[in-house]
């Protein structure tokens, strides 16, 4: 099994996630007590979201540069990134490590295509929403994503930063984000997009009658099946 790097504490909230869905796919795989080969570089979130909202993006790609680094230098033999938002950053990464990086885009287009949908409602961060990199990945993909309007975006930041990030998950803000759901499957939504990784710490797959692709899940599932790979160095056995 290959060791798995990864960058994350953005929020520690979504980290948490990653750690236990991780570990429950190694032992679904494996069996028994069998559990990931991980190491996790949890950052400080509050000066990286300062450095966000100030629309300082070299800065904190040269901060998660750095901390991916330092994963391959401590033995990851991969490097995933738990949280989608920060992709932004993904190219000044990849430059920075020489061990395969995968993308949280690339792994939601994947599943989303698996299940047939074309055009899936992308409920994020308003930097995912609104910025060209998580999208156009998308659409290179042959998706065609929407985005809610203006006001549930700013919602949608308010809930995300004020709350699911601090560990707050309120019954109100899931009333107004299944209204999105409902505003964006009317204006033609097939499916569903959970792409922010605290977003499914407030709504359920189960909510939702369309597809839904939670970017945090999708994106472990890949990078389990990356570090069982018996094709690749690394991954012979299960030791
Ligand atoms: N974890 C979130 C995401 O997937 C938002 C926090 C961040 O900006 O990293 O985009």
């Amino acid at each position: 099994m290959r060791t798995i790097g990864v960058l994350g504490g953005m929020s520690a909230e979504s980290t948490a996630v990653y750690y236990r869905e991780l570990n429950r796919l190694v032992r679904e795989r494996l069996g028994g007590l069998h559990s990931a080969e991980l190491l996790i570089r949890s950052v400080d979130f509050a000066p990286i979201a300062e450095l966000q909202a100030a629309d300082r993006w070299d800065e904190t790609g040269a901060i998660l540069a750095e901390a991916a680094r330092r994963l391959e230098m401590a033995g990851a033999d991969l490097v995933i990134l738990a949280t989608n938002t920060m992709h932004l950053n993904a190219d000044a990464i990849r430059q920075a490590i020489s061990v395969p990086f995968l993308h949280i885009g690339d792994a939601t287009a994947a599943v989303l295509k698996a299940r047939g949908v074309s055009r899936p409602l992308l409920l994020a961060t308003r930097f995912t929403m609104e910025k060209d990199f998580y999208k156009d990945r998308l659409k290179a993909a042959g998706l065609e994503p929407l985005i809610p309007d203006a006001p549930d975006r700013a919602r949608l930041q308010s809930i995300i930063y004020d709350e699911l990030c601090q560990g707050v998950i309120d019954a109100g803000s899931k009333a107004r984000a299944l209204e999105m759901v409902a505003k964006g499957r009317a204006a033609g939504a097939d499916g569903v997009i959970f792409g922010c990784t605290e977003v499914g710490l407030l709504l359920s797959p189960r909510d939702i009658d369309v597809p839904v692709v939670d970017t945090a899940i999708v994106h472990c599932e890949a990078a389990v099946e990356s570090a069982l790979d018996p094709s690749l160095p690394g991954s012979s056995g299960i030791t």
